[in-house]
């Protein structure tokens, strides 16, 4: 059997761009090569790799009697390989998260390299019912912490989050994924093709089927064609699929393996950015910020932000410092930023990356800012110390430019992307909303190019060729 679409992935970008070509009369099938799990256990399945980070002039990184801890702890990058991609362990935030994110320009808001998705970014808002937190449902720490922003003359605004409020219980848990099913992640995408008529397994005319335990290692082309994918199967056995159109969508870290197993190489895992964070936090008896919404709010300073967060991370180095202090003793910010794209991913699924000059500026800068608002608070200073830096967007390894064109198609004809890799920058903002937009603007060049009878051809020149 010849798929129309195979779908590669079951992430942000993959189960969007699965749903968008769903019920248009066309075969599809979803590879994925996790399994489903249990709505609240999605913390279980973070998968953290080692970020090999070199650190720029790093003789000069300390000065004086500052010790800035996540200078001296591994780096790693985060993800998810299992239905739902890394989208269940999201904590909700909502950005549009473009490359000129920061830029103090509208328009710039909505553009990534040259791809508008204004009209996009709207749909993907709509559909994963985004909206900024309500006053009401922000906890008692971090409205004090508001309180004492504005003091300070830091004005933060309430995080846009793609929670259903009205049926959220503020129990601070979405890192598990959310047991209720009120925040959005593309889990409920999976579910909805798979509750509508379309049979999980088995394949009726026009329909889409889903295969998980699958892992995809590589795309089948003759020449400059999309053939389709293999890939091996749960029991360990190679399998083949046949597609008109392939839609890798296995994240940034996956995605660049299987395109230089294919051959693809040019540009491939080269301009990695990971929006490196840290949290930076402390000591103060029962805050509690454990147990309210997670990053409700946010305070925006160009190419970073800094926004309450919540890290069991950092408790051993506050007990270290000789705190007494539980999970509900902890307040901190967390400091993310837009890292220079300067990384690398290699064939082994390895990464590497410099912390540039400004880089680090960026993260001492957040860093100060966030200590500045919990001793205020009431943090006990000597108590505060930061995580490693860690990267749970990353993006670039297949960048719009380099390796997709604008219409997100590689050099293979019928082979396109969907995921964080065609990002070609750090926005420094969190992605989901802009890979929605992007699977979105995706799907709809693809049903195009499989519209006006190309199709009809194709097929009859398929029939002709057997
Ligand atoms: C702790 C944490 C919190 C986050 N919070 C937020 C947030 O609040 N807001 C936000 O916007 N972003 C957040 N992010 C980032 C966001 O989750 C990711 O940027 C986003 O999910 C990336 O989407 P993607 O489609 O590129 O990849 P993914 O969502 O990672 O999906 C990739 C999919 O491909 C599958 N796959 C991989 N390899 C193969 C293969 N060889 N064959 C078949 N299938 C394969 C994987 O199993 C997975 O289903 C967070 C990330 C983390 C780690």
């Amino acid at each position: 059997m010849i798929y129309d679409v195979i779908v590669v992935g079951t992430g942000a970008g993959g189960a969007t761009a699965a749903r968008e070509i769903t019920n248009k009369g066309l075969n599809i099938l979803i590879l994925e090569k996790g399994s489903f799990y249990p709505r609240g256990t999605a913390i279980n399945h973070i998968l953290n790799s080692k970020l090999d980070l070199k650190i720029e002039n790093e003789e000069h990184a300390e000065k004086g009697d500052e010790r800035y801890d996540f200078l001296h702890q591994p780096a790693e990058l985060m993800q998810v390989n299992a239905i739902g991609g890394t989208t269940p362990v999201s904590l909700a935030n909502a950005c549009y998260a473009c490359t000129s994110c920061y830029a103090n320009s509208v328009t710039a808001q909505f553009k990534l390299h040259d791809l508008d998705l204004f009209e996009e970014l709207i749909e993907a808002s709509r559909d994963l019912n985004v909206g900024a937190l309500p006053a009401d449902m922000m906890g008692p720490t971090t409205r004090r912490i508001v309180e004492i922003g504005e003091k300070l003359g830091h004005f933060m605004e309430p995080m846009p989050k793609f929670i259903d409020f009205e049926k959220c219980n503020k129990c601070g848990e979405c890192i598990n994924g959310c047991k209720r099913g009120v925040k959005w992640d593309s889990t409920d995408f999976i579910d909805e093709l798979i509750n509508s008529h379309n049979s999980p397994n088995a394949l009726n005319e026009g329909e889409t089927s889903i295969i998980t335990d699958f892992e995809v290692t590589r795309v089948l082309h003759k020449g400059r064609i999309v053939e389709g994918v293999e890939g091996i199967d749960e029991g360990g056995n190679k399998k083949e699929f046949k597609a008109r159109r392939v839609v890798l969508a296995a994240g940034s870290l996956n995605t660049p393996v299987i395109l230089k197993n294919s051959g693809i190489n040019e540009g491939v895992g080269e301009g990695l950015f990971t929006d490196l964070f840290i949290t930076v936090g402390g000591y103060l008896k029962g805050a509690k910020l454990n147990k309210e919404i997670p990053m409700a709010v946010k305070l925006e300073f160009g190419p970073y932000f800094i926004s309450p967060h919540f890290s069991t991370q950092i408790l051993h180095s506050i007990r270290e410092r000789g705190f007494d202090a539980g999970y509900e003793d902890i307040v901190g910010f967390m400091v993310k930023i837009a890292d220079e794209a300067n990384g690398k991913l290699h064939d082994d699924g390895s990464a590497e990356k410099t912390l540039t000059v400004r880089d680090l500026n960026l993260l001492k800068e957040g860093y100060k800012k966030a200590v500045e608002i919990l001793v205020k608070l009431g943090v006990a200073q000597e108590s505060i110390s930061s995580t490693a830096m860690r990267g749970a967007h990353p993006g670039g390894t297949a960048a719009i430019g380099v390796v997709v064109d604008s219409n997100l198609e590689t050099r293979i004809k019928g082979l396109y992307i969907s995921d964080a890799s065609v990002i070609p920058q750090a926005p420094g903002r969190p992605p989901i909303l802009t890979i929605t937009a992007i699977a979105k603007r995706l799907s709809k060049k693809l049903l195009k190019s499989l519209d006006n009878g190309y199709m009809n051809q194709e097929k009859a020149s398929e029939k002709c060729s057997k």
